[in-house]
């Protein structure tokens, strides 16, 4: 089992969470680094925990009017300097949520662009997170041929998915495939050989009773963690009418093969 997108690097206990996914037989657990001053961290944990947490090293789209020209290609040349070490360039892409203004939609594409180029000209996978602007992340995306595309948390139309799987995209469905209805229905109609699963923990609690307040209402909490991958691969598995044992196998080679771990 290898949870391919967490931010368990936020958490304090961060080590702890690490140690009991291994005694909870994981495979592995991918964390992504979605702004510079998040890599760090995420690196000291990779490296003291060799074989077992790998980092993606990105640029959240939400972060691109927080640094400069200047501070983005250093942060390149910094990704740079650790390129043997990590398992890909992510989480990047395209989050129309809450922007309103055509400029920042410009320099996320920019941004998006600049590092897929980068991603290519060292070789690795790229993580993209996309939100509310999948159309223009798809057409950027068809410019570049990155080793391989993983897409994060999926949460496109069924259209937007059967393009995403004519390229041959990697399609991860977080732990919200647990209590969504639209995230189900998109999982049935991806095939297993494409498919991911991840958390994106501490986010997107799947179990109900740590995720509702006293009113029902879904509350944001920091209770998600890597082995509940288990449970999507339960739903999953029962919608597609199989065992979740073999959905379980199926994504974790996938994840082997998309990040060459
Ligand atoms: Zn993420």
């Amino acid at each position: 089992m290898i949870d391919s997108h967490c931010h368990i690097d936020l958490l304090d206990n961060a080590q702890e969470v690490i140690d009991e996914a291994r005694k909870k037989g994981m495979a592995g657990i991918i964390i992504s680094a979605a702004d510079p001053n998040e890599l760090g961290n995420a690196m000291s944990l990779a490296n003291a925990n060799k074989d077992f947490v790998y980092v993606c090293a990105g640029f959240h789209p939400h972060h691109v009017n927080d640094y400069d020209e200047e501070e983005v290609e250093e942060y390149i040349e910094q990704i740079n300097g650790v390129k043997y070490e990590i398992a890909a360039i992510g989480e990047i892409g395209l989050d129309y949520s809450g922007v309103n203004d055509e400029e920042t939609k410009q320099r996320q594409k920019a941004i998006f662009a600049k590092f897929l180029k980068f991603a290519i000209e060292i070789q690795k996978p790229v993580v993209v997170h996309i939100r509310d602007a999948f159309d223009d992340a798809l057409e950027i995306l068809s410019n570049y041929k990155p080793r391989h595309v993983m897409l994060h948390c999926f949460s496109g139309s069924e259209m937007q998915l059967k393009i995403s799987l004519e390229r041959g995209y990697f399609i991860s469905f977080a732990t919200n495939v647990c209590y969504t209805k639209k995230h189900p229905r998109l999982a049935v109609q991806t095939p297993l050989k494409n498919m991911l699963l991840e958390t994106d923990s501490p986010w997107l609690e799947p179990n109900e009773k740590l995720r509702k307040n006293s009113d029902g209402d879904n509350i944001k909490t920091l209770t998600n963690r890597p082995w509940n991958i288990e449970q999507s691969a339960e739903i999953i598995a029962g919608l597609k009418k199989m065992l979740a044992k073999d959905v379980i196998g199926a994504t974790t080679d996938n994840a082997k093969r998309c990040f060459g771990i």
